[in-house]
């Protein structure tokens, strides 16, 4: 999934573009609107991310370029300006979605990948950390390009703390998503499932991933 990204604030660009390949996505930014027009020109994106305020060409003139040379390609515009005539200038230009600036990344993320479902790209189904990915589509597992076996319950063990990668999850979190199950207290069956997995994902691996949280539970990071 390749995504040209046209934005003037450096740190900004650098951002998005971190995390968007931290999400499976290709980003190449241009930093004003006529080298957003050429790279449009010379290559092909499956979604074009423009920012409004931009030297040289401003984003509604771009995004009109760009639709008399695509008509389908989907626009999202990214900017500071929120009234509702820059909203209609945008549509009429032929954005297909609008986002204002501050905005969450996953809100940034969610609309992409809503635009990228509309338009039909098919898009690349991996969770990634480090250099552990998990396919959603074929459930295969991999650490450093290698291939990890996991039975059913470890691999949807692995896939709850993947897509909640960075944050604590309860024993109660884990046995009510994974399991299915509300397991009495006394139980070890979750401690015992999470040293498998840990032994299959982090053994002779650097740097450790699976992480216990004392009295918390366990989360899925990279320090
Ligand atoms: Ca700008």
């Amino acid at each position: 999934m390749k995504i040209l990204l046209v934005e003037d604030e450096e740190r900004l660009a650098s951002f998005i573009r971190k995390g968007m390949s931290a999400e499976g996505y290709e980003v190449e930014i241009a930093y004003d609107g006529r080298t957003g027009l050429s790279l449009f020109r010379r290559n092909s994106y499956d979604i074009i991310i423009l920012d409004i305020n931009l030297p040289h060409i401003n984003g509604f003139e771009l995004c009109r370029l760009i639709r008399a040379d695509n008509e389908n390609v989907p626009v999202l515009m990214l900017t500071a300006l929120d009234s509702l005539a820059d909203k209609s200038d945008g549509f009429n230009a032929g954005a297909d979605d609008y986002l204002a600036k501050p905005f969450e990344f996953q809100e940034l993320l969610l609309r992409l990948r809503a635009l990228t479902r509309r338009s039909g790209v098919k898009q690349k189904q991996v969770l990634q950390l480090a250099d552990l990915e998990l396919n959603l589509d074929n459930k295969t597992v991999t650490r450093a390009g290698e291939r990890i076996d996991l039975t059913t319950r470890e691999y949807a063990l692995l896939e709850y703390l993947m897509i909640n990668k960075g944050k604590t999850i309860s024993r109660v979190d884990i046995s009510e998503r994974v399991w299915s199950l509300n397991f009495d207290t006394g139980t070890n069956v979750i401690d015992v499932y999470i040293s498998y997995l840990r032994k299959k994902i982090d053994k002779g691996f650097s740097p450790k991933l699976l992480h216990t949280i004392v009295g918390m539970g366990y989360v899925l990071r990279e320090s």
